[in-house]
């Protein structure tokens, strides 16, 4: 979803009025799914089926494992039974069958191989993004082998790093270092490159999206020209590579701003959705982070917070997410035809009165796994519209008796990255998702028309139905990233039709 799918983060339930200590610590894998089953006696097996939190390896979770050197190979190209490669995105609604593809190993190679690929010529980072930004039949780019970390102070507060390296590794580098990021998103199996180019994001109002955090930038043209940009040396270049659909060039280094490593506390808890939405804005201002997530057809919804706490605090359980989504799905799949009735049965199967309280450093827990495949469509809207457009997107989704998937909402801080559709404006961010394999299209149809009432700009990794006059609308600084974009690629090497059509380029 870009949390959500997969991640119910139901755990803990404290009271629906107030937030106190929880009232137990247990298992979020417990939490809805222990109700459903004492309620419907389903799926009582999957109590006991622990799994890591953070989406990574066990092994990996242990202190004392050294951090991975560089990138796991990412976008490694299934071979058909032809022998040939082809590429498809994570969710498996994008493929493409690029006419070479290449993993450059030093930015002398990736400049070689620039000045002479067939275009047009796209990056690929770990595949996460649901829109067509990656897919290209000229040339295929992976920095799996541009990764790692090169340089890190922690006086200075920053570290370089490879823009090929994942976020899951980048936070087991720094780590490793003393060093932590200040935030993530809902997973860490995506590129730092990957990740600014859509504007990738957590939650937290005092926190903006990940590209918030780039001090500076090394970008190589189509040309095969290395620039080196920051706020104060190409500024402008700077500006409209922070965020930049891949469309400008190949990001080769970042240097992010970073932070002593640091421990956070999560509380989870179930409450009814009126409480919760009414709740909402407190909770957020109050916590270093608040997320929520709304179950549909149930009149209730999960609350998560993240707070700093003492480094060294440790107090794990096991994840629920897949649990959660499973008993969601099984109510759906035997009572959607009778909304109703779904309800009536899910208020009684619920036990608001458990929650969940996890102590760990920050990374394991800010990000989580989402083996459950989806498709996504997210929302940036003005701060002051989040709720109002979170009502009316339950409201939609809710007339269709086949969503299930949790609603996920979340606060980020406004920036001034040109493409960023946080530009100028704190936001919060709506995300509804379906299921792989099953439809999609309404949440653009149905979807689509609330998001433009509430002005949200479209998560640019997302499936959203925005067409090039209305972003240009959208987005201030336009025609300034345009005016970039031709400079470092006049011939435009680096657009696809989509990447044309995207941007209204012809
Ligand atoms: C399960 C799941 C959970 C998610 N959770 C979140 C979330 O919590 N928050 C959120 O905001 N989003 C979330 N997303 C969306 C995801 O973070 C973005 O789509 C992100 O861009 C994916 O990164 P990637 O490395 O997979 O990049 P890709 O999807 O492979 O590529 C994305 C873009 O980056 C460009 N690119 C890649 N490498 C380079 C490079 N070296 N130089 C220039 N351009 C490059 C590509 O050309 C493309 O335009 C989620 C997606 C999934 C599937």
């Amino acid at each position: 979803m870009s949390g959500a799918p997969g991640r119910p983060k139901p755990s803990s339930h404290r009271s629906a009025q107030h937030e106190g200590t929880p009232v137990s610590s247990v298992s979020r894998r417990g939490l809805l799914h222990t109700a459903l089953a004492g309620g419907l006696s389903i799926g009582a097996n999957g109590l006991v089926e622990a799994q890591p939190a953070s989406g990574v390896p066990k092994a990996e979770l242990e202190p004392t494992a050294p951090a991975p050197a560089a990138s796991p190979a990412a976008a490694v190209p299934a071979k058909t039974p032809a022998g040939t490669n082809r590429w498809r995105n994570w969710s498996g609604i994008h493929t493409c069958q690029p006419a070479t593809w290449q993993v450059p190993g030093t930015v002398d190679e990736l400049a070689d191989l620039l000045r002479r690929a067939p275009g047009p010529i796209r990056c690929v980072g770990a595949g996460h993004s649901f829109t067509p930004l990656v897919p290209t039949a000229g040339t295929l780019l992976s920095l799996d082998r541009l990764s790692g970390l090169r340089s890190h102070s922690l006086k200075d507060g920053q570290a370089t790093l490879g823009a090929g390296t994942r976020l899951q590794v980048t936070s087991r580098l720094l780590d490793a270092q003393g060093l932590g990021l200040y935030n993530l998103p809902d997973i860490d199996a995506q590129t730092l490159a990957g990740a600014m180019a859509t504007a990738t994001h957590g939650t937290g109002v005092g926190f903006g999206a990940l590209h918030t955090d780039l001090l500076g930038l090394s970008l190589m043209t189509p040309a095969g020209q290395l620039l080196h940009c920051s706020p104060d040396k190409l500024p402008e270049v700077f500006a409209a590579a922070q965020v930049s659909l891949g469309a400008l060039g190949v990001l080769t280094e970042v240097t992010l701003r970073v932070r002593a490593h640091y421990h956070l506390q999560r509380r989870v808890w179930l409450a009814k959705t009126q409480d919760l939405l009414d709740q909402a804005p407190t909770l957020a201002a109050q916590h270093r982070q608040f997320e929520l997530y709304l179950l549909p057809f149930t009149g209730y919804g999960a609350a998560i917070t993240h707070d700093e706490v003492p480094v060294g605090q440790v107090q794990r359980s096991t994840a629920a997410d897949e649990d959660v989504l499973r008993d969601l799905r099984r109510l759906r799949d035997w009572l959607g035809r009778w909304p109703a009735l779904r309800r009536w049965v899910a208020q009684r199967a619920i036990d608001p009165n458990q929650s969940e309280t996890m102590t760990d450093v920050s990374w394991r827990l800010l990000s989580t796994q989402r083996p459950t495949r989806f498709n996504e469509t997210e929302g940036h809207v003005p701060h002051e519209n989040g709720i109002a457009c979170l009502r009316e997107v339950l409201a939609t989704l809710e007339k269709r008796n086949e969503v299930f998937f949790p609603i996920e909402f979340r606060t980020i801080r406004g920036d001034q990255a040109w493409l960023s559709p946080f530009y100028g404006r704190d936001s919060c961010s709506i995300a509804a998702h379906a299921m792989q394999g099953e439809p999609h299209d309404y949440l653009l149809s149905e979807l689509g028309p609330v998001y433009r009432r509430h002005g949200a700009r479209p998560h640019w990794g997302k499936l959203h139905d925005r067409s090039p006059t209305e972003l240009r609308a959208l987005y201030p600084q336009w025609n300034a990233f345009a005016a970039v974009r031709r400079e470092l690629d006049p011939q435009g090497r680096m657009l696809t039709p989509y990447m044309k059509q995207l941007l209204g380029e012809t």
